[in-house]
């Protein structure tokens, strides 16, 4: 693999993305659907396959020498993800199956043991089912509410009505960092000093920041950060909980079982320390040795070219776009990510995904699990497109000429 110092070469890094030279339906895929998942570097297939066919052994219990070795490789992925998000200790990595793993584990601990009858959570208009749901679970099991807070017609965060919305009932605040519908890009640094202000917890849904930015949470000074490995160019199936170490040991164990325990009778358990109170049972080890792998990938490129490239593909997609007749962009924040939201008259999202597929397009359609956030747009569904480092300008000038043609075919 080529060592990528400090400018982005993509002929050089899609030749490290096998699966970026394959064809679809007889075309050259074009894969604008990173925000779903995005793909994996050879390393990381590598690192699964090696894992699996030299080194597989159950971790943290074996006095054998395999079993040694995958529990030096899963707990030093461990350490690299703690160091490229920069948490002060390792152990406030927890590893789980997801994001959606990540923000349960704290809604079924944090949550219940310290939201009581009429407390409040608050969140945003453009969450995740993910970060709306489990909350919404844990407040009726404890009778709290859920506060939502209001976004304007760009699709930003009111700040001023977010502020109004924060009391003394207010344990949590739980807000998307990126938004996977609309792209944009809340202040979170900010929003979470208004927070602690009045000593409330933040939880930042990272899922769609880390594809496009280095993460830094001691900077943020955010609480809790939660994303999936899946979208981080890493495998399926590991999500990462990161926690501030005393909210962590204070909370108590999310899951029992094997690993989180210290000492077991019929009478009494006590657990063990952190991360491992936190991880009950055998994890998905093969993953989080493979996204020790992802993350060694990343931080060889250079994330402030990787932010320019994404921008520029932002900016020319959206200027392109809004010259197709009847085309409307869903979310204007000033601030956004390489995402794309759109919906155009007399077009069915779907039908308009399905055509795209056919000409080796991919693309998400849908209400990208933000249903809540279709009903106040008042829409169904929208076509995205959501950029990875890897895609090209070429590719955004492959997928506009589709979609002329296809609102060609549809509209008749
Ligand atoms: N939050 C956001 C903003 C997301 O985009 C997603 C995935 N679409 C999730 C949470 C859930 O991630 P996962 O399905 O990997 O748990």
């Amino acid at each position: 693999m080529i060592e990528i110092t400090n400018a982005l070469d993509l002929a050089e890094i899609r030749k490290d993305f096998p699966i970026l030279q394959r064809e679809v339906n007889g075309k050259p895929l074009v894969y604008f659907d990173n925000g779903a998942s995005s793909q994996k570097p050879q390393c990381v297939v590598d690192a699964l396959s090696q894992y699996y066919l030299h080194e597989h052994a159950n971790i943290h219990r074996g006095v054998h020498t395999l079993s040694q070795e995958a529990t030096v490789a899963y707990e030093d992925a461990r350490v690299k993800i703690a160091n490229y998000i920069n948490a002060e200790h390792n152990e406030e990595v927890i590893f789980t199956s997801g994001t959606t793993d990540a923000i349960n584990l704290v809604a079924q601990t944090f949550g219940k043991r310290y939201l009581k009858e009429n407390d409040e959570v608050l969140i945003t208009a453009m969450e995740h089912h993910s970060n709306i749901v489990p909350w919404q679970m844990i407040c009726e099991e404890n009778g709290a509410k859920l506060q939502v807070a209001p976004i304007n017609e760009n699709g930003e965060l009111i700040v001023r009505e977010f502020q109004k919305l924060l009391n003394e009932r207010t344990k949590l605040v739980a807000i998307v960092h990126v938004s996977n519908t609309l792209g944009t890009v809340n202040p979170v640094k900010e929003l979470t000093a208004i927070c602690h202000e009045k000593g409330i917890p933040v939880l930042l849904d990272g899922a769609q920041a880390v594809p496009h930015q280095q993460i830094d949470v001691q900077d943020l000074n955010c609480d809790f950060y939660t994303f999936s490995m899946h979208k981080l160019f890493g495998p399926t199936g590991v999500g990462i909980l990161y926690g501030k170490k005393a909210l962590l040991n204070d909370m108590p164990p999310y899951k029992g079982g094997g690993d989180m325990i210290k000492t077991v009778t019929f009478e009494k358990t006590t657990y063990n320390e952190l991360p491992h109170k936190m991880e009950a049972g055998t994890p998905n080890i093969a993953g989080g040795i493979a996204s020790g792998a992802a993350i060694e990938y990343l931080n060889r490129l250079d994330w402030d070219a990787i932010d320019d490239h994404e921008q520029r593909l932002l900016i020319y997609a959206t200027k392109a776009l809004t010259k197709i007749e009847g085309l409307r962009i869903i979310g204007n924040a000033s601030k956004k990510a390489s995402v794309i939201s759109f919906i155009i008259e007399g077009v069915h999202h779907y039908d308009l995904g399905v055509i795209l597929d056919k000409l080796g397009i991919a693309v998400r359609t849908g209400h990208h699990c933000t249903q809540p956030l279709m009903d106040i747009y008042n829409i169904e569904g929208t076509v995205r497109i959501s950029f990875a480092f890897y895609n090209t300008k070429s590719e955004v000038d492959i997928c506009l000429k589709a979609i002329e043609r296809a609102v060609k075919m549809l509209k008749g």
